[in-house]
């Protein structure tokens, strides 16, 4: 990893939201990462409404993808990533809010990570249909680092509610 920063790298990053507006959430997260200095926004794939994973009783979530060139490090777009998603954090009560939007870092150029703070390709990608069908609508030629075909991992998932917004 030691030219890293040398090179441009695509990049696939995840986007969720099911509180306080999740459509905005998600486009406004889209608009923040097409302004940010550090990185390019090259595509985003359509909004999807999904069935929450997990304990039941949560608002729908809506769900997208988008393909994004950076020189930044791994570690580093994760960092960006983050302060992103801070800024979507409400104070309520002088509580920190629910969370109201996640960001992962899907795949970063054909690298494999397995650390402590991250995990690349992240580790939940090929078991989540509103993951893989908005990687999917972004390239349907795109692949893992071990060589599996994103559609084909689509394909092999299970299959949970998704559908797709015209957005
Ligand atoms: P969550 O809020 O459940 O998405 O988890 C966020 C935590 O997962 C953060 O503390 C990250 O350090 C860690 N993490 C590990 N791999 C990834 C990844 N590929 N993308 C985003 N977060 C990751």
């Amino acid at each position: 990893m030691s030219d890293i920063n040398l090179h441009t790298q695509i990049c696939f990053i995840g986007l969720g939201s099911n509180l306080n507006e999740p459509i905005s959430q998600v486009l406004t997260a889209l608009d923040e990462l097409a302004s940010h200095p550090d990185i390019s926004l090259i595509a985003r794939s359509p909004l999807y409404r999904s069935a929450p994973v997990g304990p039941a009783g949560q608002p729908d979530y809506i769900n997208a993808a988008a393909k994004v060139e950076t020189l930044l490090t791994p570690l580093d777009l994760l960092e960006e990533l983050q302060a992103i998603e801070q800024k979507h954090q409400r104070i309520r009560e002088q509580h920190w809010g629910p969370r109201t939007l996640d960001l992962d870092l899907l795949l970063y150029g054909n690298i494999t990570l397995d650390t402590e703070k991250l995990t690349i390709p992240h580790p939940y990608l090929t078991e989540r249909n509103f993951v893989l069908r908005p990687l999917a609508d972004l390239d349907e030629e795109l692949s893992l680092p071990d060589g599996r075909k994103i559609i084909q991992c689509l394909a092999d998932c299970p299959m949970g509610s998704l559908v797709q917004l015209s957005l």
